[in-house]
C-alpha cells in the first residue's frame, strides 16, 4: 500500500527551515521518498494543500497507567486501571503523540494491545515498574505503612500491579532491574532522590547508595540499555552521574557544577515546565501542605535550571510532560509544548518533542521495540509517524496545539485523523 502526500512543506524534526513544496511517499509503515514523486504510483493521494508535514510528537516522560491520585489508584482493580489507561493512550494519540516513553507503570499489556489492534494509542517505550529503595519516592506503602512493614517486606497494591518496585542492596536492585527487562522494559527507571508529589520522602534525601545505583546501571547496560532517574537535587545528580545514570528526569535544582557534568557526560535531561507550574500554582490537588511546599520549591528551581541548560548549551534535552491524574490532567499534555517554547524558543521546543526524543530512545539499542525505522524525524527510512499541520510550526507551536489546525495524524502508516 503506497500513500502519497502532495503539496506539502516538510519540517524534518531537526532543521530550522522547511523543505518546501514536496511530496512524501509512504510505503507500508515507512517513509520511502521525500521530493518529486509521480502520483500515478500511489494507491492513495493525500493533498496537504500547502500544509506542513512534521514528525508525530514524542513524549519522553508519561505515566499512562497513573489515571488518578496514588491513594485512589491504590484502591482500583487492575481491570479498572487497564480500561482507564486505554482511554488515556487513545487521547494521547489523538493529540498527536505517536511515541511515548512510559517512566513508571505496567504498560506492557497495553503496548501489546495497541500493537495487535485491541486498543488505540502511541508507540510505547515501557520502563515497567519504577524502582525505589524502601522509603524512597515510589515506596507508596505509606498507606498503613506500619501495618504493612510490621510483617516484613509486604507489597502494596501499586507494587502488585507492577507500577512500582522496591529494592534494597545490590542483589535486590540487580533482580528488580532484571525483572523489568524480563517484562519488556526498554529502559530502567529508578528513583534517585526525594520527590515533590510524595508525602513520605523529603526532597533533599539521597536515595540508593552509589553501589546500588551502579548495580542498576550494570544490569541495564548488560541488556544494552540505560537507567533514567527521577532526580531533583544537585547532590543526587552528582551521585547518579558517577554511577553512570544516562538520563535525569526533572533535574530541577541544578547548579553550575552539575550543568557542566551533564554537558561533559552527555546526560539527557527531561524537564517538565507546565506540570511543575500547575503544581506550583496549586492547581493540582496534593495530599498536604508539605507536598505543596516541596512542589513550589521544585517549580521555582526548574526555571533556573532552564537558564543553566541554555548557559552550558546542553542539547541532550527531551520533551516530557509527567502528567499524573485523571484524563483531564492528562489532557494538559499539549500545554507543555507552549511552556517549552516560552522557556526556550520554537525550534528548541520542536526538536525536543521530535528528533531529540528519537535520539534518546535510540539509547535502548536492542531493548528498543521499534527498530525498523527512525523515530521523531521526517526522513527517508523513518517510520510513517507524522502530522499534517495547517500552518508553519517554525513560526510558533500554537498550530500544533490546536485541534482545528492539526489536520492529519498518522502512526505506522495508518491514518487516525484526517480533516483536510
Ligand atoms: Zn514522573
Amino acid at each position: 500500500m503506497k500513500k502519497l502526500i502532495i503539496n506539502a512543506n516538510v519540517f524534518n524534526g531537526v532543521d530550522n527551515k522547511l523543505i518546501e513544496n514536496v511530496s512524501v511517499l509512504i510505503e507500508g509503515n515507512l517513509i520511502t521518498k521525500i521530493g518529486e514523486v509521480d502520483t500515478s504510483i500511489a494507491d492513495e493521494v493525500i493533498d496537504a494543500k500547502g500544509g506542513t508535514v512534521m514528525p508525530g510528537l514524542c513524549d519522553a516522560h508519561v505515566h499512562i497507567t497513573m489515571s488518578d491520585s496514588f491513594n485512589i489508584l491504590d484502591t482500583m482493580t487492575t481491570n479498572e486501571i487497564a480500561i482507564r489507561s486505554a482511554k488515556i493512550s487513545e487521547d494521547m494519540l489523538m493529540r498527536g503523540f505517536t511515541t511515548v516513553r512510559d517512566v513508571g507503570g505496567n504498560t506492557l499489556g497495553l503496548k501489546n494491545a495497541i500493537e495487535t489492534g485491541y486498543a488505540t494509542g502511541p508507540r510505547i517505550m515501557p520502563s515497567q515498574a519504577a524502582i525505589s529503595q524502601t522509603s524512597g519516592h515510589s515506596d507508596y506503602r505509606q498507606n498503613q505503612a506500619q501495618q504493612r512493614l510490621r510483617n516484613g517486606h509486604e507489597d502494596s497494591p501499586l507494587m502488585k500491579t507492577g507500577t512500582f518496585a522496591v529494592a534494597d542492596g545490590r542483589s535486590e536492585v540487580l533482580r528488580a532491574v532484571r525483572e523489568q527487562l524480563f517484562n519488556g522494559a526498554s529502559q530502567i527507571k529508578i528513583m534517585a532522590g526525594g520527590g515533590a508529589s510524595s508525602t513520605f520522602d523529603p526532597l533533599d534525601t539521597l536515595q540508593f547508595t552509589l553501589d546500588e545505583m551502579k548495580a542498576a546501571v550494570e544490569a541495564a547496560e548488560d541488556y544494552g540499555t540505560y537507567v533514567c532517574a527521577h532526580i531533583h537535587t544537585a547532590p543526587a545528580m552528582k551521585r547518579a552521574a558517577e554511577a553512570g545514570v544516562k538520563c535525569f528526569e526533572h533535574a530541577t535544582i541544578m547548579d553550575d557544577d552539575i550543568a557542566q557534568i551533564i554537558k561533559d557526560k552527555g546526560i539527557w535531561v527531561v524537564p517538565s515546565y507546565f506540570t511543575s507550574s500547575l503544581i506550583a500554582e496549586r492547581k493540582i490537588p496534593l495530599p498536604n501542605e508539605e507536598t505543596y511546599r516541596k512542589t513550589e520549591r521544585v517549580g521555582k528551581a526548574m526555571l533556573k535550571s532552564a537558564e543553566l541548560i541554555k548557559k552550558y548549551d546542553i542539547d541532550t534535552v527531551a520533551f516530557g510532560t509527567d502528567c499524573v491524574g485523571t484524563k483531564d490532567v492528562h489532557a494538559t499534555q499539549m500545554n507543555e509544548l507552549g511552556a517549552v517554547e516560552k522557556t526556550f524558543d520554537t525550534i528548541t521546543a520542536l526538536r525536543m518533542a521530535t528528533s531529540n526524543c528519537g535520539r534518546l530512545f535510540e539509547m535502548s539499542t536492542y531493548q528498543h521495540p521499534y527498530q525498523e525505522g527512525k523515530l521523531g524525524q521526517i526522513v527517508e527510512g523513518a517510520y510513517a509517524d507524522l502530522l499534517i499541520i495547517d500552518g508553519n510550526p517554525l513560526e510558533g507551536v500554537e498550530c500544533i496545539a490546536q485541534d482545528e489546525t492539526k489536520k492529519v495524524i498518522m502512526k505506522d502508516g495508518v491514518i487516525y485523523k484526517n480533516t483536510l
